[in-house]
């Protein structure tokens, strides 16, 4: 059994054939998938995904690249969906100082808000970090000690910052992107990581692994990753599945919302 960490379900990618993802999913193994949140509305279709199939959770937040200063009304409202029994995590939040598409001190601010918000309803939290690592480690150390679970999507940082995070307790969530040729940074990260803190995801429908790159990535090809996972590290494709399924379901308590 595997578990798609983070994928976009509610994407239009999907609409005309959600069944379907699903479908194959469960055929390539890949037993459960976390829908994450980008905006409000978003984060509410991802519930609705959420309560229709039992494989799928929920995230609720706001992306970097949607980042603006909460109002009163948004914190609340985020804050009663993060109470639904199906939602696993506040997320995808944090800082992309790549694409910059909000100004950055506003993209600190929004992150800031729904840290709190984080600490106030004890979920775990599902951060987006792009060339903003000085910033997400000035942040995160203010709320480390009251966050309940941290996981870094997508890891883009080298063996430097994996492990400032993994002495940090903070999972790391490998992408497809590892099985890229030029992927050496995060090939590294993966092969000297310990597998107790390694989560899989696709981060669907974008970054599509080796043989798919290029194409409409979806929860199946988790898989694939997996695979490459444990050529890195030389040991079993189910090593490499039964650990980071056990992982997931610890950070996200997923196995307990199941009983
Ligand atoms: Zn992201
Ligand atoms: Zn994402």
């Amino acid at each position: 059994m595997l578990i798609d960490t983070h994928a976009h379900l509610d994407f239009p990618e999907f609409a005309q054939d959600l069944e379907g993802v699903l479908e194959r999913a469960k055929r390539a193994g890949v037993d459960e998938v976390v829908s994450i949140g980008i905006s409000l509305t978003s984060s509410e279709k991802a519930i609705e995904l959420a309560n229709r199939y039992p494989e799928v959770y929920a995230t609720v937040g706001i992306h970097p690249h949607d980042a603006a200063t909460l109002t009163e009304k948004q914190v609340t409202a985020l804050e009663s969906l993060a109470q639904n029994r199906r939602v696993v995590a506040i997320g995808e939040v944090g800082l992309d100082y790549y694409r910059d598409r909000r100004p950055r001190v506003v993209q600190r601010q929004c992150l800031r808000q729904q840290l709190e918000i984080a600490c106030k309803t004890q979920s775990p939290v599902v951060f987006h970090v792009r060339e903003a690592h000085a910033d997400f480690f000035a942040i995160v150390t203010d709320y480390a000690a009251a966050l309940n679970g941290v996981v870094l999507h997508c890891f883009s940082g080298d063996w430097v910052v994996a492990k400032r995070c993994l002495d940090m307790g903070f999972y790391l969530s490998i992408p497809g992107t590892v099985t890229f040729p030029k992927a050496e940074k995060q090939q590294e990260v993966v092969r000297k990581a310990p597998l107790d803190r390694l989560l899989l995801e696709t981060d669907a429908p974008y970054l599509a692994p080796v043989p798919y790159r290029g194409k409409v990535n979806e929860p199946a090809f988790t898989r694939y990753t997996a695979e490459k996972v444990a050529e890195l590290r030389r040991c079993s494709l189910e090593e490499v599945a039964h650990q980071t399924t056990a992982n997931a379901h610890q950070v996200f308590r997923m196995g307990s919302l199941n009983t």
